[in-house]
C-alpha cells in the first residue's frame, strides 16, 4: 500500500517512526488495521542514498501484513518517483530521447531505459486506467492516441489535474499521485491492470493533508 506522503524525503529521514502514518482499512477486507514492526530501505533522492522506514499493518482477520510506502518510492525501485517521472515524462512524452533524459535526471542510460521499457510496454492500460480515473474524478474525457506512451503520459497528467482540485494532492505532485494510485506499482512487473479503475477502494486521500 502507498500513502499520499507530502513530506520531503529529509523531512520523513529524519522524524523515522514519529512520521504521522495514516491508517487505512485492510485493502482486502475493509477492516481495520494494527501497525505491525516494520523494515528499513533504501532509497535514492537528490543524489544521496537514504535508509527510510517502511511501516508494516497487520490485518487479524486476512491473517496478512502490508508494507505502508510513502508516495515518493515505487514498489521494487531505488529511485524516488519524481526522478522515475520525470524520465517517463520527458521520452515516453516524446520530448527527448532516453540519454539526454538519463543525464538531467543524474541516473544511469541503463536504469532510464528500463523504466521507459516497462512504461511504455503498459502503456495502453495505464493509460487507459488514468483516463478512467482522470474521468472519475471530473476531468474531461480522454480517448487513446496513437502513440500510447504519449496518452499515458497525457492521461496520467489529467488525472492528477482533475485530483489536484481536491484537499492535499496538489502538494504531492503529480508522479506522487501516480505512486499512490497505483499502489506503488507504476512500473512493476506485476503490476494489476484495473488498479486504477478500482479506485474507490485503493484511492486514499491524503488526509491529514499536511502533517506537520
Ligand atoms: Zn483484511
Amino acid at each position: 500500500m502507498v500513502w499520499p506522503c507530502t513530506l520531503t524525503v529529509d523531512v520523513y529521514v529524519a522524524a523515522g517512526r514519529e512520521v504521522e502514518f495514516p491508517r487505512p482499512p485492510c485493502p482486502a477486507c475493509a477492516g481495520p488495521l494494527v501497525f505491525w514492526s516494520g523494515y528499513r530501505r533504501w532509497l535514492r533522492a537528490a543524489d544521496r542514498c537514504w535508509r527510510i522506514f517502511v511501516p508494516r499493518l497487520r490485518c487479524g482477520p486476512c491473517a496478512v501484513t502490508h508494507a505502508l510506502l510513502p508516495a515518493f518510492v515505487l514498489a521494487w525501485r531505488l529511485d524516488q518517483v519524481e526522478t522515475i517521472g520525470s524520465v517517463i515524462a520527458l521520452v515516453a512524452g516524446g520530448r527527448c530521447g532516453v540519454r539526454p533524459a538519463a543525464d538531467r535526471a543524474g541516473v544511469p542510460y541503463t536504469t532510464a531505459r528500463g523504466w521507459v521499457r516497462r512504461f511504455r510496454g503498459r502503456a495502453l492500460v495505464l493509460g487507459t486506467a488514468f483516463a478512467a480515473l482522470a474521468a472519475e474524478l471530473g476531468g474531461e474525457p480522454m480517448s487513446p492516441a496513437a502513440d500510447p506512451g504519449r496518452f499515458a503520459v497525457a492521461a496520467a497528467g489529467a488525472a492528477f489535474a482533475a485530483a489536484s482540485a481536491l484537499p492535499g494532492w496538489l502538494a504531492a505532485g503529480a508522479w506522487r499521485f501516480a505512486s499512490a494510485v497505483s499502489g506503488g506499482r507504476l512500473i512493476a512487473a506485476n503490476m494489476i491492470s484495473p488498479f486504477l479503475v478500482v479506485g474507490r477502494r485503493r484511492f486514499m486521500p491524503p488526509v491529514p493533508p499536511l502533517p506537520a
